[in-house]
């Protein structure tokens, strides 16, 4: 067995990320919890209070979870579970693995997506339940997830051992690299309930819309109005996650869930981080009521949408080239391309269309662009006052650069020759002309 994950990062590389992840993602979470909803989202405000109040203070500040934040989690996750099981969708089929395994998917994302967005708002429209309660009791409910999450993923792995669902699995032989990349790429209960669909789409993504709206109608309850900063922030989010879900079976083509392993880094990552620190501009606007005016908040709403648009089409061209085996159009003409072939783990040679214009010709990872500057502009309507909720997109950057680099690694090792062909075409990385 070939494990993706050996080429993209030393073991020495993995440690180190496991136990910083390990050591400090937690925490950070709870701490920016603390500050955005305690702290006036002032890091300075928190870093006063632990220099006088040292661990014994900041174990003091770290919520205890509660049964209403296991409730709350367990009712969602069931709720989103029975959706994925449930709902009808087109039957689709994922890339070929690197076992030669075609995974087969029902798209029915939206469908999921429009199902909880309704009732969610429909409970607190018709006075059922007050989505308040689950901003009232975040703080536990990212402490129950960040426990949660990590006997999830001990599951994970003993799963992987025992009963794995495919032919893409197995050990690395390094139990920890086991644990923190992943035993399966497509682990499944059943032949239907695909285990990264739940983790990275319906607990993952669509927490991040559940809580947008969560701290727009908080910012109602508490101050009997949304501003306009809040609801440019809550849209952008949404349209960001709508077309997240639009597009979730060209998702299931990228390197989250064809290359990386149902493991700590993923999983986690999905079930732990999105919901906290990928809505948390969202958190510290709820008590930061800017009012921007309408010609700003204009402004900014439509840079972002745009960016986000510009993101989606970048994804969208990519995987039209793939599908129609580029027989298709390009910005109005014929796409330049290179047919690359490599070789699966089977031993068999594969061809795969590599495009060389459009989006595709500015950079090899330009889509990354528009995914920055989408984030930078839903933390705009912050302003700056303060740093924290400018993380987020500190954050991405980091990752999606990272991303890039692992990812050119991963295409240069499967197709030698062929990649460097398209680097020669298309040099910079990210951003034209510059990186
Ligand atoms: P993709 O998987 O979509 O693209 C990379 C893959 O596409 C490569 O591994 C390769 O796979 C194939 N490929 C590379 N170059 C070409 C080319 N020129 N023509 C055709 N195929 C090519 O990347 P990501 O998963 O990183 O991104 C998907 C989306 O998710 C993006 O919109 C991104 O912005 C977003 N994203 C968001 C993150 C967040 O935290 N907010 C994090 C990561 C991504 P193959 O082996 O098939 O050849």
């Amino acid at each position: 067995m070939g494990s993706e994950s050996k080429m993209v990062h030393s073991p020495m590389v993995t440690y180190a990320s496991m136990l910083s992840l390990l050591a400090l993602c937690p925490p950070f979470v709870i701490l920016l919890w603390y500050t955005m909803v305690h702290a006036e989202g002032s890091v300075l405000q928190t870093w006063d209070y632990l220099r006088q109040h040292g661990l014994q203070g900041f174990i003091s500040i770290w919520p205890i979870p509660t049964a209403t934040a296991w409730k709350i989690i367990a009712c969602y996750a069931a709720f989103e579970a029975a959706l994925q099981l449930l709902l009808p969708g087109k039957r689709v089929e994922g890339p070929i693995s690197p076992a030669g395994n075609k995974p087969v998917y029902k798209a029915n994302g939206v469908l999921a997506y429009a199902v909880t967005m309704v009732t969610y708002v429909g409970l607190w429209w018709f006075g059922i339940f007050n989505p308040s309660i689950v901003y009232d009791h975040l703080g536990e409910i990212f402490s129950a997830l960040i426990f949660g999450s990590l006997a999830f993923c001990v599951l994970l792995y003993i799963k992987g051992q025992i009963a794995p669902s495919s032919t893409d699995s197995g050990s690395s032989g390094n139990i920890i690299i086991d644990f923190y990349w992943g035993m399966e790429l497509y682990p499944r209960i059943g032949k239907d309930f695909d285990i990264k669909v739940f983790t990275n789409c319906r607990f993952g993504m669509m927490s991040w819309a559940v809580l947008a709206v969560t701290y727009c109608i908080k910012q109602y309850e508490t101050y009997g109005r949304v501003a306009d900063s809040m609801l440019v922030n809550t849209i952008l989010m949404l349209v960001y996650v709508t077309k997240f879900f639009w597009w979730e079976a060209g998702y299931w083509n990228t390197m989250d869930i064809a290359h990386d392993r149902a493991g700590f880094y993923i999983c986690w990552g999905c079930l732990v981080w999105v919901p906290s620190v990928y809505t948390s501009p969202g958190i510290y606007l709820v008590n930061h009521p800017v009012t921007l005016g309408v010609q700003l908040a204009l402004y900014i709403l439509v840079a972002g949408i745009l960016c986000v648009y510009i993101n989606y089409d970048c994804d969208r061209q990519r995987q039209e080239f793939r599908r129609t085996n580029g027989k298709c159009l390009v910005w109005g003409k014929a796409p330049s391309k290179i047919v690359a072939s490599y070789t699966t783990t089977t031993g068999e040679t594969k061809t795969s269309l590599l495009l060389t214009s459009g989006w595709w010709g500015l950079a090899r990872h330009f889509h990354y662009v528009p995914e920055i500057l989408g984030a930078f502009f839903w933390t705009l309507p912050a302003l700056f006052n303060h740093f924290l909720p400018y993380f987020y997109v500190v954050f991405l950057t980091i990752l999606l650069f990272d991303r890039a680099k692992r990812d050119d690694d991963r295409c240069k090792s499967k197709y030698g020759k062929y990649w460097k062909l398209y680097c020669d075409k298309v040099p910079y990385r990210i951003v034209p002309r510059i990186y």
